[in-house]
C-alpha cells in the first residue's frame, strides 16, 4: 500500500512535470541532428553509464570482455557500432531476456548482481514509470525519463505527416491507470496543441475504483496547467458500440479519424462496425502491444479501415513505426534511439528457429542503458524499397514481420514466459493434480480478438473447471504485469479454461505456452 502510494506521488511529480514541457519546435530538424552524432552519442552514455559507473553489471561484462573504452571508441570509429556490438556479443556482453528484467548474470561460471535499477543511466532525469503490477515484483518499473518521452513525440508528428492525418480528429483506446500510455498520449497531444477528443477505457469492474478516482486526479492536474485532457469513457465489458457511433458521427461531418488502440480492441471496434452497419471506413487505427494478424487485417478492410503498427519495448522507448507504405507488421527502425543486431536461434515455445533481435540503446535521453539485451522479438532487417517521410530521415531500414516468441502479447500486455511456466508446470499439477505437460496456455487469434485457452488434459481435469480458473487467475494476478492482463482478460472475456488435450509441436513436444499464431507464422 505505502509502495503504491509512493509510486503515485512519484507519477503525479513526473507527470506534471511532462506537462509543463515545451513541445519539439521542428521534429526533423531534431531527429536529423541525433541520428548525425550517432557514434558519440553511444560512446558518451558507455563512458558515464558503464565505465564511469562500477554498479552496472555492463561495467563487470566489459572488464570479463577485456575491453576498456578506449578500445570500444576505436572499435565504434573505424567499424560502426553495429560492428562493435557483434564483437561484444560473442565476449560475452549481452542481456538474456530475464537478464533484462534484473536476473543475475551468469557467465563464465562467475555471477554478476543484477536489477532494473542497476542498468539505469545514472545521468538520467527520471521521469513517469511504466506499469508496476503483481504483488509478487512490486516495485519493478521501468522509468521513461520525460526528455525522452518529449524526443519520441518527433516520430509521432512525423507519422502523422506521412498519413496526412495532421488535420483528423483523434480518439485514444487504452486502460486508464496503472498503465500510464494513454494518460501520457493525451498529455503530449494537449501540448503539441492537438487534444485528444475522446478517451474510451474498459475499466468497470470495481477493482478499479481506485484507478479511476487517481486517473481522475492526474486528468485534473493537467487541466490546472492548461493541458486539456478528456475524462475516460469507461465501456461496459465486451460493449465497443460507443466508439463506432462516435467515428460515424465525426464521419458524418466528414472528418477523418484516428485512433490509437492495441490491435485486438481495434479489431473489437470494427467487429462492431461490422454488426451494427455503420460507416466507419477510413478510420486510421494506429496499435502498438500484438502483432496485427492476417484474420485481423480482414475484418479491418471489410469496414474500410486501415491500420499502422508501433513497435515499443517498454525498456527501449519507440523501436519505430509503420509508414504509408508498409505492409503487414513492419516498420521503419529508428537507427538513432537504438542500435540492432540479430541471431538465429530457437525458439524454445514454438520450437522454430527466429532471427531473434538485440538491442542496445543509443538516444542521449535514454533512461537506461542496455547493450545487446534480447526482447525476444523476431523481424527480419530489409533494406526499403520505397519513398516516404521516415525514409527521407535516413530511417531506411524495415523490420519486418516482428513478432514475440517469448512471451505473451494478446491484448497489449506483456506476461514473461518464464513465469506462466512454473504457474502450468508446477503449481497447477501441485494444486489441481497432474504433471508437467498436462496444462498448456495457447495463446491464438480469435475471430474478432487474441484469445488465451487454458488447456488441461482431460487426464486431470475436474467435472468443474471453474476452481481451476479462479486458481489460474488469482496466481497471474500475482506476476509482473499480471494484475492488468488478469483483469483485462476478464473484461473481454477472452481466457477460456477447456478440457483437451495440449497441443503438440511438429516434433511430438508438448510445450507448456503454445503461440499458435507465431507457429503457424514460422511454418507458413
Ligand atoms: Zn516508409
Amino acid at each position: 500500500m505505502l509502495k503504491e502510494a509512493a509510486y503515485y506521488a512519484r507519477m503525479a511529480f513526473y507527470f506534471g512535470q511532462f506537462v509543463r514541457l515545451a513541445p519539439v519546435a521542428d521534429a526533423r530538424a531534431l531527429i536529423a541532428e541525433t541520428l548525425q552524432r550517432r557514434d558519440e552519442h553511444f560512446l558518451d552514455l558507455v563512458r558515464t553509464g558503464v565505465y564511469g559507473n562500477p554498479n552496472s553489471p555492463l561495467y563487470d561484462l566489459l572488464t570479463m570482455a577485456d575491453c576498456g573504452f578506449g578500445d570500444l571508441a576505436s572499435l565504434v570509429t573505424t567499424r560502426g557500432i553495429e560492428h562493435a556490438l557483434e564483437r561484444l556479443y560473442d565476449a560475452g556482453v549481452y542481456f538474456s531476456h530475464a537478464e533484462v528484467k534484473g536476473a543475475p548474470i551468469v557467465r563464465r561460471g562467475r555471477t554478476i548482481a543484477n536489477t532494473v535499477g542497476a542498468t539505469r543511466h545514472p545521468q538520467s532525469s527520471g521521469g513517469i514509470e511504466s506499469i508496476s503490477s503483481g504483488s509478487r515484483s512490486a516495485g519493478i518499473t521501468t522509468p521513461g525519463s520525460n526528455a525522452y518521452r518529449r524526443y519520441r513525440e518527433a516520430y509521432e508528428s512525423i507519422l502523422l505527416a506521412e498519413l496526412g492525418a495532421e488535420d483528423s480528429i483523434t480518439a485514444t483506446l487504452h486502460s486508464i491507470l496503472p498503465a500510464p500510455t494513454a494518460l501520457v498520449y493525451c498529455a503530449g497531444e494537449a501540448r503539441r496543441g492537438r487534444p485528444v477528443s475522446r478517451w474510451f477505457a474498459s475499466g468497470g469492474s470495481r477493482r478499479a475504483a481506485p484507478y479511476r478516482v487517481i486517473t481522475r486526479a492526474l486528468i485534473a492536474e493537467a487541466r490546472l496547467l492548461g493541458r486539456q485532457i478528456p475524462q475516460p469513457t469507461l465501456l461496459a465489458d465486451n460493449d465497443f458500440s460507443p466508439v463506432v457511433e462516435w467515428i460515424a458521427g465525426i464521419r458524418r461531418e466528414g472528418r477523418g479519424v484516428l485512433i490509437r488502440a492495441n490491435a485486438s480492441t481495434t479489431t473489437r471496434v470494427c467487429a462492431a462496425a461490422r454488426e451494427s452497419g455503420r460507416d466507419i471506413s477510413g478510420t486510421v487505427f494506429v496499435t502498438s502491444g500484438e502483432p496485427v494478424s492476417d484474420a485481423k487485417r480482414a475484418l479491418l478492410r471489410e469496414v474500410g479501415a486501415r491500420c499502422y503498427p508501433r513497435y515499443v519495448i517498454s525498456e527501449l522507448g519507440t523501436v519505430g513505426l509503420a509508414c504509408s507504405k508498409t505492409s503487414g507488421n513492419s516498420v521503419h527502425w529508428f537507427c538513432d534511439s537504438t542500435a540492432v543486431i540479430a541471431r538465429r536461434r530457437t525458439a524454445s515455445f514454438a520450437d522454430a528457429e527466429v532471427n531473434s533481435l538485440l538491442f542496445t540503446t543509443i538516444n542521449p535521453h535514454a533512461t537506461r542503458l542496455l547493450i545487446n539485451a534480447e526482447m525476444e522479438d523476431h523481424a527480419w532487417l530489409v533494406r526499403a524499397t520505397h519513398d516516404c517521410e521516415f525514409c527521407r530521415l535516413g530511417f531506411t531500414t524495415i523490420l519486418e514481420d516482428v513478432h514475440s516468441f517469448g512471451k505473451l502479447t494478446g491484448h497489449g500486455l506483456t506476461l514473461a514466459g518464464s513465469d506462466m511456466i512454473a504457474l502450468l508446470e508446477e503449481r497447477l499439477p501441485k494444486a489441481f493434480g497432474g504433471v508437467p505437460g498436462d496444462y498448456q496456455l495457447v495463446e491464438c487469434d480469435g475471430d474478432r480478438q487474441s484469445e488465451v485457452q487454458l488447456r488441461v488434459s482431460p487426464r486431470v481435469a475436474p467435472a468443474d473447471l471453474s476452481p481451476l480458473l479462479t486458481y489460474f487467475l488469482h496466481e497471474v494476478r500475482a506476476m509482473y504485469g499480471g494484475a492488468l492482463s488478469e483483469r483485462t482478460w476478464v473484461q473481454t472475456s477472452s481466457l477460456k479454461v477447456v478440457a483437451a488435450e495440449p497441443y503438440r509441436t511438429r516434433n511430438g513436444k508438448t510445450l507448456p505456452l503454445h503461440l499458435a499464431s507465431l507457429t503457424e507464422r514460422i511454418r507458413a
